[in-house]
Order: C-alpha cells, then structure tokens, then sequence
C-alpha cells in the first residue's frame, strides 16, 4: 500500500485585489443571479463567462417543479457560452450565489460535481484553461482551471 495525496492550489482575494476585467466578469455573475427562476430553492446562483473574444455570457439557475429538470447556473452559461459560440473557448468563469434571504454567500460558491464535470470538459474542448472565480462577500477564490476543481476527473480519455 502507498498513500498517495492529490494536491489542488487556489488563490484566495478580497475584491479590492482584483483587476478591472475580474470585478467586470464577477459583477456579471451577481446580477446574473437576479435572473434565476428558483421557486423551490430560493438559492439563486449567477455565472459569467468571459469567453476568448472578450464577450462575457451570462447563467442563472432555473429550476422546474420536475427537479431534475432543471438546471444550475454554470452549466446553463457554459452551454450558452457553446452554442452561441463554438468556436470560443472560455477564459474566465465566475460563480456567485445568493441565499434565500437574498444576501450574497460569505464563503466562496463551490460549484457541484455534474457542473465540475462540463467544466473540465468545456476547457478540454478547447485545450486551454479556464479560470474559475468563487465569489463570497469575504473573500474570492481563483482557481487556475477547471481540473483543479476535478480531482481524479473521468473524461474521455478513460474510455480508450
Ligand atoms: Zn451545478
């Protein structure tokens, strides 16, 4: 037996830290957030993808009284973000997320597993990484790709 560690780096910011484009794309994700259809949840989630070309695409979480029916915030941006513009790859995405009292989170958002999942594949796609910044009113997360985000990710590499 041989324990073997898998480590993941992020960078933790306060907002007056960021640059321009950063506040850009993070103010994005939390007026993205008033755009949600959460009936059920009362969690609404933004996302605010800055794609290669500079344009940033928009998400929010849309939810259905068929729960699975509905969908996160990141995937419905990431999703957008590709049909709209395929040819795009993603340079940076930002997640915020406010809570059923209508307050922006104070922890950074993690996104879930299944929203990991296309994220790792959206940045395979294009072979080039995409930043992910996790809002919380104190303090944001940098994380340098979406693989950071997946350890031990299953892709399609796996299938050969
Ligand atoms: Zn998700």
């Amino acid at each position: 037996m041989r324990e073997q560690n898998i480590h993941i780096s992020l960078r933790l910011y306060q907002e007056e830290e960021l640059n321009t484009d950063d506040l850009e794309l993070l103010e994005a994700a939390r007026q993205a957030t008033y755009r949600s259809y959460t009936p059920y949840s009362h969690f609404s989630v933004g996302a605010a993808a800055r794609l290669a070309n500079g344009t940033i695409v928009t998400g929010s979480n849309q939810e259905n009284a068929a729960y699975p029916s509905g969908l996160c915030a990141e995937r419905t941006a990431l999703f957008y973000a590709n049909a709209q513009y395929p040819d795009q790859a993603i340079d940076t995405l930002a997640i915020a997320a406010r809570n059923e009292r209508g307050d922006f989170l104070s922890a950074p958002i993690p996104p879930c597993g299944a929203c990991r999942q296309v994220m790792l594949e959206t940045e395979q796609r294009f072979q080039r990484p995409m930043r992910i910044l996790l809002f919380g009113t104190k303090g944001i997360y940098e994380v340098k790709d979406a693989g950071s985000l997946l350890p031990l990710s299953f892709d399609a590499s796996a299938m050969k």
